[in-house]
């Protein structure tokens, strides 16, 4: 967990479980991935066991961890919190009671503002029924390219007040997308040595899907080698707008 996060569109990030396995070609690349193997080498307790080399790797088994579900008590002053930016609690190795604690806390701290990010939406809506889904939680699923359009099907059979989409690493057009329901767009392209191409039209017909839609559209990034490498600005200026949540 972190107080403070390089990620544009949060404020902090907490960890209750770490680890993850590849699902997707949005997670060909996944940074998680290689952080947690460089966490491993410089003796994080978080980060000892390993993963499935064919689908995660070293210091990536998903593990639940009890101690960190404390951590956003202690943050008086609220927070918007990037929930698992270092896993995917809705991934079948996560026990649902560990899931039902952390709904628990996300309940109990309602000065905070939880964003959840999944590829697993499926568990999310199988679990819907026994979790409390406060308006303080924010439920998104990750959409890289057209073949993954059927996550956001799921999404809106929860009952979450807020819903977003992360089209990150975007892969391909989304031409067309259905956003109804949904509050929020995050779009980007990907960052680091193996990067692959972010085209602008893409870009643009998410935005402009977003406007027709009346969805808050926020661009992070172009990507590149780094993840700064080529800015964030499209069409001459940023795009940071935010969701407007509705009642659940
Ligand atoms: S779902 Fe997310 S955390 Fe898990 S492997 Fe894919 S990109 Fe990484």
């Amino acid at each position: 967990m972190a107080d403070g996060s390089g990620i544009e569109w949060t404020e902090a990030t907490w960890n209750p479980t770490t680890g993850c396995d590849r699902i997707s070609a949005g997670c060909d690349n996944c940074y998680a991935l290689t952080l947690a193997k460089r966490l491993k080498a410089m003796g994080n307790p978080k980060y000892q066991e390993d993963g499935d080399p064919r689908t995660s790797g070293p210091g990536f088994a998903v593990q639940e961890h009890p101690s960190a579900l404390d951590i956003p008590y202690r943050w008086s002053a609220p927070r918007l919190i990037f929930v698992n930016s270092m896993s995917d609690l809705f991934h079948a190795k996560v026990s649902t009671p560990f899931i039902q604690e952390v709904f628990r806390v996300m309940e109990e701290t309602p000065r905070h503002t939880y964003q959840l990010l999944t590829k697993r939406p499926r568990r999310a809506v199988r679990l819907a029924s026994h979790l409390p889904w406060p308006s303080n939680v924010w439920l998104g699923v990750s959409v890289e390219s057209e073949g993954q359009l059927g996550r956001l099907d799921e999404l809106r059979q929860v009952p979450v007040a807020t819903r977003f989409v992360s089209a990150e690493p975007l892969l391909g057009s989304l031409a067309g997308i259905d956003l109804n329901g949904i509050h929020w767009l995050i779009a980007g392209g990907e960052s680091g040595p193996n990067h692959r191409q972010l085209d602008p039209a893409w870009v643009r017909e998410l935005r402009d899907s977003c406007r027709e839609q009346g969805v808050a559209f926020f661009f992070k990034q172009w990507g590149g080698t780094r993840p700064k490498s080529n800015g964030r600005e499209l069409d001459g200026r940023l795009w940071d707008e935010m969701p407007v949540p509705t009642p659940a």
